[in-house]
């Protein structure tokens, strides 16, 4: 195999992932950010390094610190802060491994981290702990995953996930999704990812002649926390998806300072729509080590999730979900008392 290490054969998304920022001095210099904050800044960026791409960092308001888009990937001394009901694992992610990278907690669909690369860090992710390294199934270890796979014949959805999938180059995805037609009951792929909303680029003939060709029904669901992370590249990245027949749905975790706000949410259901990608989920923020600052308590949730159910036709309204260790699927969240059977 050739080893492409020249720029000048990269594909433009490649360059564009390589040009992420890393750290949190170039952060600050290039949005105008406070000197008072480095410091701490840097102690979290230890923790979780620091990540922004060109595209996203280009929607980012230069000299305000309270951005919802900065708030996302900006490391703080919060992130310091011992909060008992926050672990490194809080979605018992460890325990459902059944294959190195394979992750089998649901009927019908299991969950393959294929890589541990993002395009972007997230400051409230749950995976800000994961041990990738031991656990992702990388290339020389996808045969354990697809053995798992073809052994297991109720599993009709295989699902790419975070890392971040779209961060794989065409010739890996391209071979692990031949992997899989080569499983007759194997009927869907979804991928969830943040590339094209961060690196619309990614988003090009390569990918999407892939989609175009493959006999399994292509799901994209995409991470869109903020209306304003949705620029005219997405909506082009997109538009092309959706002719490549992709169904796109967005989920989005419901953040403290970033989307907690049904002004914000409504308007991120009608600027996905523009974007033509339907709502998914909006989740309770997993309660992740280094992350109690982004919480949302579950009675303003519900609070802004029935704002939502008022204002938007059903079809633009998430459903209110949170991850519970052990649990059959993604749980709704109702009020105390509610019966769970009228949701
Ligand atoms: C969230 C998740 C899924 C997908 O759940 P859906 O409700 O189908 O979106 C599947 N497997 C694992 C391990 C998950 O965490
Ligand atoms: S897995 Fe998703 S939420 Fe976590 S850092 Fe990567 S892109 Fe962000």
């Amino acid at each position: 195999m050739i080893h492409r290490t020249d720029a000048a054969r990269q594909a433009p998304w490649q360059v564009e992932f390589a040009a992420a920022i890393r750290d949190p001095e170039t952060l600050a210099r290039v949005l105008g950010l406070p000197d008072t904050w480095l410091v701490a800044a840097q102690r979290a960026h230890k923790l979780f390094p620091v990540r922004v791409p060109p595209a996203y960092l280009a929607r980012i308001r230069p000299g305000d610190p309270e951005d919802p888009l900065l708030r996302q990937v900006l490391p703080l001394d919060l992130e310091e802060v011992f909060q008992p009901q926050f672990s490194k694992d809080p979605v018992g992610d460890l325990a459902a491994q059944v294959a190195p990278g394979v992750l089998h907690k649901y009927e019908g669909r299991v969950l393959l981290t294929a890589t541990g690369a993002c395009a972007i860090h997230c400051r409230y992710c749950f995976r800000r702990h994961f041990p990738y390294a031991q656990a992702h199934a990388a290339r020389d270890r996808w045969a354990a995953a697809i053995a798992h796979l073809a052994a297991d014949r109720s599993i009709r959805e295989v699902i790419l996930s975070g890392g971040d999938p779209l961060t794989l180059n065409d010739d890996k995805l391209a071979g692990l999704m031949d992997a899989l037609h080569g499983l007759p009951h194997i009927k869907r792929l979804r991928l969830h990812t943040r590339v094209p909303v961060v690196i619309p680029n990614r988003v090009d003939d390569g990918l999407l002649g892939l989609f175009d060709e493959t006999p399994l029904g292509v799901v994209m669901v995409l991470h869109i926390n903020h209306p304003r992370e949705i620029d005219d590249a997405v909506v082009r990245a997109c538009a092309r998806l959706r002719s490549a027949r992709v169904t796109l749905l967005n989920q989005a975790v419901l953040l403290a300072g970033v989307n907690d706000d049904a002004d914000v949410l409504a308007g991120l259901s009608e600027r996905t729509f523009e974007a033509g990608i339907l709502p998914y989920y909006l989740h309770m923020l997993d309660r992740v080590e280094g992350a109690a600052h982004f919480a949302v308590d579950t009675a303003r949730a519900l609070g802004l999730w029935e704002a939502l159910r008022i204002r938007l036709p059903g079809y633009l309204v998430p459903r209110l979900v949170r991850e519970e260790a052990g649990a059959a699927a993604k749980v709704p969240v109702v009020a105390v008392g509610a019966d769970p059977g009228c949701w």
